[in-house]
C-alpha cells in the first residue's frame, strides 16, 4: 500500500473513535526524504515529526517558505546548543523536560522574538528512555515554568514503557493534564494510536504506520 493510503486509512480510524474531537496526525517522517513524503504534502497533510534539528531544517525549510501552513514537530531531545536552529525550523517541541532547558528557550524566545509551542515530556520510568520529567517531580517541573517562564506549554507528551498495556499509562496522563489544565495531549504512536486517542489525545505522532519501517 502507498503512505498516502496509509495515511488516510489511519485518518479515517481515528475519526471513526474520536467524538468529534479533533486529532491532529503527526507523520514521523524522520529518516525519509522529501521525495518519499511528497504525496502526503500534496495531500494538503499540515503536521510533520522529526526527532533531529540538522535533519529537520535541511529538509523542511524550504517546503515551509513555499507552505507557511506547514507545522513541524520535534519529537526528539533538544540540546542545548541547537536551540537557535530549533526556532528556525520547529512549531512545536514535544521534548520540555529540564529546569535549565526551559529557562534557556525561555531566554533564547525572547531575545529573538519566537514563540513556539511546547510540551512537557512525562517519563513513566523505565529504564532504556531517559528522557522525560519524571512523574513525582511533574507538578514541580509545571509550577517552575508557569512562575519563572513565559513558555507557551500547551500539554504534556509521554511514550509509555514497552511491553506494557499503554493505556493505564494515556489514562494518567490524561488526569494529570486536566488538573493542570492543559487542553493537548501528545500521546499514541504506531503500534497504539487508537488506544490513546480513545484516551484523549489530541496529537498523535504516527512514524512506521505511515512510511514503512526505518532502517536506520
Ligand atoms: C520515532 C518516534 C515516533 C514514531 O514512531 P513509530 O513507532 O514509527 O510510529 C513517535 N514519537 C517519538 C518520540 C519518536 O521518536
Amino acid at each position: 500500500m502507498d503512505i498516502l493510503k496509509r495515511l488516510n486509512n489511519i485518518l479515517i480510524q481515528i475519526k471513526n473513535i474520536s467524538n468529534k474531537k479533533n486529532v491532529n496526525v503527526i507523520a514521523v517522517s524522520k529518516t525519509f526524504n522529501l521525495d518519499y513524503i511528497q504525496p502526503i504534502l500534496d495531500s494538503g497533510h499540515i503536521h510533520f515529526g522529526e526527532n533531529r534539528v540538522k535533519e529537520a531544517l535541511l529538509k523542511w525549510s524550504n517546503v515551509k517558505k513555499i507552505n507557511s501552513n506547514i507545522k513541524i514537530h520535534l519529537v526528539g531531545k533538544l540540546q542545548s546548543n541547537k536551540i537557535k536552529d530549533a526556532f528556525q525550523i520547529f512549531s512545536y517541541i514535544h521534548s520540555l523536560d529540564t529546569e535549565k532547558l526551559a529557562l534557556l528557550l525561555d531566554k533564547e524566545e525572547k531575545k529573538n522574538n519566537i514563540k513556539v509551542k511546547y510540551f512537557i515530556q512525562v517519563n513513566f520510568g523505565n529504564e532504556i528512555q531517559k528522557s522525560g520529567v519524571s512523574i513525582n517531580k511533574l507538578t514541580e517541573f509545571i509550577l517552575f515554568c508557569r512562575t519563572n517562564t513565559s513558555l507557551d506549554i500547551v500539554g504534556l507528551m509521554c511514550i509509555p514503557p514497552l511491553n506494557e498495556d499503554p493505556s493505564k499509562y494515556f489514562k494518567i496522563l490524561k488526569n494529570i493534564a486536566e488538573k493542570n489544565n492543559f487542553l493537548e495531549l501528545s500521546m499514541g504512536m504506531s503500534g497504539d494510536y487508537l488506544s490513546a486517542v480513545e484516551n484523549g489525545s489530541t496529537f498523535v505522532r504516527i512514524g512506521s504506520a505511515i512510511f514503512g519501517d526505518r532502517t536506520n
